[in-house]
């Protein structure tokens, strides 16, 4: 094995032996604590992307790292062939604090999503009376729920999709944020699901008007059709609630969570849904090797906990009203800026300039030189999204980075 010594090593390695499927910053992270990420030459950023909204509740939490130990020392896996002592605690605990009646543990967040999609179709079929192979799950634009082939086939990115046909079928994709749209889409008695956002991350933190989500539940319930509500990213208190849903008191049929539910620690995702919808798949009709491991199981407990005692989502709700402040005031003295937009500490800075342009990429690599990472999501949007432990003097500290640069950026 190499001793790496040096970022400029590193990324060799990875150039020459790992796949060309991202286009990272050249930054080589190798270790995180709280807010704080250091690079193999000892260098500290603060972390403004949270590995995807993944680490919420910062890096390497002492308490999740502690029961990840302890768990690891005890038993990892013995697949769902068996029962283990941790799979149904677990089950109860998120059951308990989301409110559903049931709950199944994958491990990605397009797996979770995957998972929906069957659930929904399977509903369709056995309780909506759908014919056989007819099921169809309305999807909107711009949505991003993963990378899998079925996945895909919903989407409406060209980076998403070119070179990766033949899509399967079933999905009609309508525009986001249009009601009249969804009235119209849910009416065909083949609609087993509509399939959401609460806030288009990926897309680059599309925000829809208030009232949207609240419409296409009422719309679902009319319909007869299931909400199913991808809250990957937007889950576990990233936008200031528990739930970015509960802003609108909105209930998913199918509840997508992923990402922060392990604080990073480890893959876990989960589907949330009353007994009426879950209890369609039968033993042997879905699984996974990994999901629902005592490992998983004890870490979601842990991980979710640190969100209740550390009460993160207030915090949330209130920093990411002083930092969307902040970037107003700097974009009332900039045109390089031209909006901020997002909910709790899931933002976006909208460059002015075109699309395609490197601005926003440009910007990025002198965050990094000022001990701030983040990325551009789609051209010229970055998305901030630091840890939800971070203070409010850090906020601002990282607030002062952002201003100086984009203020002495030069074109
Ligand atoms: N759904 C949403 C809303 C996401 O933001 C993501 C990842 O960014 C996913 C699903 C896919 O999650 P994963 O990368 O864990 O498969």
């Amino acid at each position: 094995m190499v001793d790496i010594v040096s970022s400029s090593q590193a990324i060799e390695l990875e150039e020459k032996y790992g796949a060309h499927n991202y286009h990272p910053l050249p930054v080589v992270l190798a270790r995180g604590e709280g807010v704080f990420l250091w690079d193999v030459e000892g260098k500290r950023y603060f972390d403004f992307l949270s590995a995807y909204s993944a680490v919420n509740q910062g890096h390497c939490h002492p308490r999740i790292i502690q029961a990840l130990i302890n768990q690891a020392k005890e038993l990892t896996l013995t697949s769902r062939a068996f029962y283990n002592d941790k799979l149904g605690v677990a089950e109860k605990y998120v059951c308990e604090t989301f409110g559903y009646q049931k709950a199944l543990f994958m491990n990605s967040g397009a797996e979770a999503n995957e998972t929906a999609i069957k659930l929904a179709r399977k509903w369709g079929y056995t309780k909506k009376g759908i014919p056989a192979n007819q099921a169809v799950i309305v999807a909107v634009k711009k949505n991003f729920h993963g990378r899998t082939t079925t996945i895909i086939s919903a989407s409406t990115d060209p980076s998403s999709q070119n070179g990766f046909g033949p899509f399967m079928p079933g999905f009609e994709i309508v525009e986001y944020d249009n009601v009249a749209a969804l009235e119209k889409a849910l009416v065909n008695p083949n609609v087993c699901g509509l399939w959401i956002e609460p806030i288009q991350g990926e897309a680059g933190v599309y925000m829809p008007a208030e009232g949207y989500l609240k419409a296409a539940e009422t719309l679902c319930r009319k319909h007869n059709v299931l909400l199913m509500m991808d809250e990957v990213q937007t889950g576990i208190a990233r936008t200031g609630k528990m739930l970015a849903s509960d802003y609108e008191g909105v209930r998913p049929d199918l509840l997508i969570l992923g990402k922060a539910l392990s604080g990073g620690v480890l893959p876990v995702s989960l589907v949330l849904a009353d007994d009426e919808v879950m209890l369609v798949i039968k033993p042997g009709e879905h699984g996974s090797t990994f999901g629902g491991s005592p490992l998983a199981s004890a870490v979601v407990m842990e991980a979710l906990q640190v969100i209740k005692d550390e009460k993160l989502a207030d915090a949330t709700y209130k920093l990411g009203i002083i930092f969307r402040e902040r970037m107003n005031n700097l974009i009332s003295k900039t045109h390089l800026i031209k909006l901020v937009r997002g909910k709790g500490l899931l933002n976006a800075i909208i460059v002015n300039d075109v699309p395609d342009s490197d601005t926003a990429w440009r910007l990025c690599e002198q965050f990094a030189e000022h001990g701030l990472l983040a990325k551009p999501t789609h051209g010229n949007i970055i998305r901030f999204a630091p840890p939800l432990v971070i203070t409010e003097d850090q906020l601002h500290e990282c607030c002062d980075i952002i201003d100086k640069v984009v203020l002495g950026f030069k074109k």
